[in-house]
């Protein structure tokens, strides 16, 4: 077996071969771009291109593609072979630097919510230099924004490097005031990723795992998670398999999968991979996603991604661990000295700023219609944006907001008027799993996101709101220095930190008491996607995006009808396999089992006109009810779907999903389950949650 040093990146056009590959100028230059963002000459993109097509083919690449997130949130690639037919009937492989540049997919066909009306539906694709090219299935991967031809971004990738370069440049005006020189500032980002693992077989078997990726029914199993032997427990040989593969081909993809263990439910597993730049570490983490699909049906199994596959057990989330670092130098690090201390402070501070003024974009950045079925479901955290602090921390920013001394172990005072914060923040272990974001020592882990989303959004939105606190920060200390600006910042922080104080909460999260608190603190509270969408066009978001240029007013819009209509497609295709289900499965299944009790019945009562029939006879008498029941339930749904497909207003529409369709559809699914335990297994017309989460 090869070494994992050797495996490692060896599918990766990273700077190690670009610096082996390329004429030193040329490195030189496309490093320039790379790290400083500046312009590609077209020759130097020439010679890259020449240069990548020549490795890729030694590694036995026959296509190239330019690999990009529409607003699907998926990725998506059309491949082209490098052939070019020569006049003698032979062929050479060729690749220009215009292509690798630039591409012209067909936008027609990708979600544009409406500018694909008012614009050209012809988009094209800009090479990424900054995302590494690779090599997948024997394509050449290009990493690529896709825009329409006037400019507007039709991905999730564009808004994403705008809003690297906003933090970035706030951040460096901030660190000016500290004395530092310009520095290339990255937000850092560690997707850890969970999913479940489930039989191919069984998935078969069940159209609502096959066409919404959950089941729309299921009693739940005899044995859940309450034992909790799953979580770290050893990993069973299949799924072993399974992980050893994923492991060989994300490392050899340079993607850093470091952690991987069981989860808490049966059948739940995690990866988590180490850290790197915000935009890398999204598109490592839609490789991953894509191998692990791909993959599990080397091993007979099938990777659920989906927010909530199983009602009753928890469902799977995507922790967003997200930082900033300049160099080597991350700037949640409290650091050693006073004027470190400060710094810290002041970017701790943004944070607060940044989560409590954006705390409604920041849940709508994970609304979708899987995770409404996790968060505030008792295993996530609630629809409710807080901050955890820890006890150290809180206990500064209190004595920062009351304008007392804190008082620390070390008992050490900073002439500022606080205390130099201990360095034990590193090791704050004392993490609230039940926050939704949570200081965790030197990064913050946003734990909203569920397993399926892209995490764009969500770091789009942390990095703006970010530069926004710095900007302000930035416009009010300019022009101060030495130990005015120091007081002067003190200051600020003890404003900013009493005008957002409400965001900051350390207790239980899934505590109902926390709902009736958050409510008292004016902190909002959308439980569904419905709800949480309509943040994105107020006019203090469009302000926001406009102001750091991540999106225009119309982009805005246009995501914001593409987030509406996804979900909308979604609700509707549930209700649709829930009704076939009912119809096609389990009413002729039920109605068959009866059938044959009321046989028995009339058998028994034939050979023994004596013996006794009640069991037999309330068995009946259950399963008819129940019958008559699903039925009920079953029109009502047909009834108001039908309705809703008619509302020609998408938000409309996604309202009476979320309000009237959704508790229906609960009672047809609870009425059907009702019926699962009483029905005999052998007429049972899908595996059931015990058959489907305890044998792989
Ligand atoms: P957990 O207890 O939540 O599993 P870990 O310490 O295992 O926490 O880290 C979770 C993730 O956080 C990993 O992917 C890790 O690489 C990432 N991480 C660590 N430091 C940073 C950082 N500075 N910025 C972003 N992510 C980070
Ligand atoms: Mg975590």
């Amino acid at each position: 077996m090869a070494m994992v040093s050797e495996i490692y990146g060896s599918m990766v056009f990273n700077e190690h071969t670009m610096q082996e590959r390329l004429p030193s100028a040329t490195y030189k230059s496309l490093l320039k771009t790379i790290k400083e963002g500046q312009p590609l000459e077209i020759e130097v993109a020439n010679v890259v291109a020449h240069a990548m097509k020549e490795w890729a083919i030694e590694k036995g690449a026959t296509h190239f593609t330019h690999w990009f997130q529409p607003l699907t949130g998926i990725t998506s690639e059309k491949h082209d072979s490098f052939l070019d037919p020569i006049e003698d009937g032979r062929a050479i492989m060729s690749f220009s630097g215009k292509e690798l540049i630039q591409g012209e997919p067909d936008a027609s066909s990708f979600p544009s919510g409406g500018l694909r009306a008012t614009f050209e539906a012809r988009g094209y694709t800009a090479w990424d230099p900054t995302s590494y090219a690779f090599i997948k299935d024997e394509v050449l991967c290009i990493p690529t924004a896709f825009c329409s031809y006037t400019g507007e971004a039709l991905d999730k990738k564009t808004p994403l490097l705008r809003s690297m370069h906003a933090v970035e440049e706030q951040a460096n005006r901030v660190l000016a005031l500290f004395g530092w020189e310009r520095q290339h500032i990255v937000p850092t980002l560690g997707a850890e990723q969970e999913y479940f693992l489930i039989s191919e077989k069984d998935y078969a078997k069940r159209q609502d795992l096959v066409m919404c990726g959950r089941t729309l029914f299921g009693y739940a199993p005899c044995k859940g998670q309450e034992l909790e032997e799953h979580y770290f427990g050893a990993i069973r040989p299949t799924v072993n398999e399974f992980m050893k593969e994923l492991d060989d081909e994300l490392w050899a993809l340079g993607v850093s999968a470091r952690t991987k263990h069981n989860e808490v439910a049966p059948a739940q597993h995690e990866l988590a991979p180490i850290f790197t730049n915000v935009n890398r570490a999204i598109d490592e983490n839609l490789l991953t996603m894509e191998k692990m699909r791909l993959l599990a049906s080397h091993h007979g199994l099938v990777c659920l991604q989906h927010e909530k596959p199983f009602e009753g057990i928890n469902g799977s989330g995507k922790h967003n661990n997200w930082s900033l670092s300049a160099g080597k130098k991350n700037l949640f690090d409290p650091g050693e000295s006073p004027m470190d201390n400060l710094r810290f402070l002041v970017f701790l501070t943004g944070v607060i700023q940044a989560v409590d003024d954006y705390q409604e974009l920041l849940r709508m950045s994970v609304a979708s219609a899987g995770n409404d079925h996790r968060l505030g479901a008792h295993e996530a955290p609630p629809a409710i944006v807080s901050i955890f602090l820890g006890d150290e921390l809180d206990a500064i920013v209190d004595a920062l907001i009351d304008g007392h001394e804190y008082a620390s172990a070390e008992k050490v005072a900073m002439d500022l008027g606080v205390a130099v914060l201990p360095n034990f923040l590193i090791d704050n272990t004392d993490r609230n799993r039940t926050s939704p974001f949570a200081f965790t020592g030197n990064k913050f882990e946003f734990r909203m996101p569920g397993s399926a989303v892209n995490l764009s959004d969500c770091n789009m939105i942390l990095n703006t709101a970010m530069a926004k606190s710095l900007k302000d920060f930035a416009d009010a200390m300019e022009g101060k220095a030495g130990e005015e600006f120091e007081a002067a910042a003190i200051d600020y922080i003890r404003e900013t930190l009493k005008r957002h104080q409400r965001i900051i909460f350390n207790g239980n999260g899934y505590a109902d008491e926390w709902q009736e608190e958050a409510a008292r603190r004016g902190l909002a509270n959308h439980r569904t996607t419905a709800d949480a969408l309509p943040c994105f066009v107020a006019p203090e978001s469009i302000e926001l995006f406009e102001t750091f240029g991540v999106l225009t007013e119309t982009e805005v819009r246009s995501r914001y009808e593409v987030k509406l209509e996804k979900y909308n497609k979604l609700m509707n295709i549930e209700a649709r396999t829930m009704k076939r289900m009912v119809r096609r499965a389990y009413l002729p299944a039920i109605n068959s089992y009866a059938a044959e009790v009321a046989r028995n019945i009339t058998a028994i009562r034939a050979a023994s006109p004596t013996a006794p029939v009640d069991q037999q006879e309330e068995l009946l008498r259950r399963l008819t009810e129940g019958i008559r029941e699903i039925d009920a339930h079953l029109r009502a749904l047909g009834k108001r779907h039908h309705e809703t497909l008619e509302i020609a207003d998408e938000q409309k529409k996604a309202d009476t999903y979320a309000h009237e369709i959704v508790p229906i559809m609960d009672k047809l699914r609870a009425a059907v389950d009702g019926l699962e335990v009483l029905v005999d297994r052998d007429h049972w017309p899908v595996p059931t949650y015990n058959d489907l989460l305890f044998y792989v």
